[in-house]
């Protein structure tokens, strides 16, 4: 992953601010290598201004490379390999007073900062035993200045001192920026689990509501459910001044159904004939299953005169479409009495239910398969 190409939207915080530093160190050291190639032109010093010009083009080579996202060390190297390549050369020709030479120690700065904190300290321990074996040679070399052993000693204790620091802080930077890259998984994982959570809740809140207004056989609207929407077109009327029209149904002689064709084709009736309501009604209106075969209709802003219609064609799809037998296949006719009521100024729920039963007892008594008012 590293020595690869990443697409800038998937770098990483390291990756940010491995750019962020490299954009400092090349703020700071370009002028200075540029500043170097020109006093070393102006000195006749060709050697060290190639040195200087060759380090300043790769060290923009590299920075080109890192924003269009060549992986991070991969861009960095070359720089870093470049400048400690002139920084040496700085050490073995370090001028009077040795000035030059005291470059060498931003070596650690720029290595242990910009490369994997564990490689930029061997690259900084390494350089360091190579300026040192060069300082004490730099006499014998044409061109070298000679180095006193104390200026040895206490040049490399300074630049150990600097690479230590400099490492020690990065890999507390390193092992906290890990923890916080933990937390920050786990935090994930937390929202990940609640959002789930939230989900499955929503789910079951919203089956358990199902399962507390709809009866489980005909799917219709239960008792509770229905006495709600009662209620509700009952204010909604009141407020509107309008009517609507409550039925009751139930189906004649159920018993016998159940006790000539069993239980199980009961249910099938029961099933049957709550579709076949369904399909003789509005959306809007509201069909109910409130007992073992009794049915409730609202059939919502409906008067008496409009509701005739909708009753008549109730009965008669009841009488004409008989279930078949969920084993035999046999036809089972049936027939359904309806007791009908129309709102009144002063109705409650109980108030317009019992005309309803009222009306409906009325059916039965006058011979079934038929609708009475009240
Ligand atoms: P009526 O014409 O007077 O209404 O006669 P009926 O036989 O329909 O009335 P009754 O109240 O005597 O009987 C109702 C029957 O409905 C009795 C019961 O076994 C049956 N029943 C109630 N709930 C269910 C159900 O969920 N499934 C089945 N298969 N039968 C049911
Ligand atoms: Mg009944
Ligand atoms: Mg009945």
């Amino acid at each position: 992953m590293r020595d690869q190409a990443l697409p800038s939207s998937t770098l990483t915080e390291q990756e940010i601010q491995i750019r962020q530093r490299a954009t400092a160190f090349v703020f700071i050291g370009m002028p200075t290598l540029i500043y170097f190639s020109i006093v070393a032109a102006l000195d006749q010093d060709w050697p060290l201004t190639i040195l200087a010009c060759a380090t300043a083009t790769v060290v923009i080579i590299s920075y080109i490379a890192l924003w269009r996202n060549v992986s991070s060390y991969r861009a960095i190297r070359p720089a870093v390999v470049s400048q400690t390549i002139l920084l040496l050369y700085l050490v073995t020709f370090s001028g009077p007073e040795h000035a030059r030479g005291l470059w060498f120690l931003s070596l650690p700065l720029f290595s242990i900062m910009l490369l994997p904190p564990r490689e930029g300290g061997i690259w900084a321990l390494g350089s360091t035993i190579i300026a040192i074996f060069l300082m004490l040679d730099a006499a014998s070399i044409e061109g070298g200045t000679a180095y006193s052993t104390a200026y040895v000693i206490r040049f490399s204790i300074v630049s150990l001192l600097i690479s230590g620091v400099v490492l020690w802080s990065e890999m507390l930077l390193h092992r906290y920026r890990e923890r916080l890259e933990g937390q920050n998984a786990a935090l994930a994982a937390e929202r990940d689990r609640l959002e789930h959570e939230i989900i499955q809740r929503t789910a079951l809140e919203e089956e358990l509501r199902y399962l507390a207004t709809t009866d489980p056989l005909t799917g219709l609207l239960n008792r509770r459910a229905f006495m709600t929407a009662l209620a509700d077109e009952i204010t909604r009327s009141k407020r509107l001044h309008s009517r609507f029209t409550l039925l009751m149904l139930d189906i004649d002689h159920f018993k016998v159904v159940n006790d000539t064709y069993g239980h199980p084709a009961g249910d099938a009736v029961l099933a049957h004939l709550s579709g076949l309501m369904a399909e003789q009604l509005r959306s809007i209106d509201r069909l109910a299953r409130i007992g073992g075969e009794e049915f409730a209709i609202l059939l919502v802003d409906t008067s008496a005169e409009a509701a005739a219609t909708v009753i008549e064609r109730l009965l008669v799809a009841i009488r004409n479409k008989p279930t078949s037998h969920p084993e035999t296949g046999k036809a089972i006719a049936i027939t359904a009495s309806i007791g009908c009521t129309e709102s009144k100024a002063e109705d409650n729920e109980q108030s317009a239910l019992v005309r309803a039963d009222r009306a409906l007892y009325a059916a039965k008594l006058a011979g079934r398969d038929q609708h009475c008012w009240r």
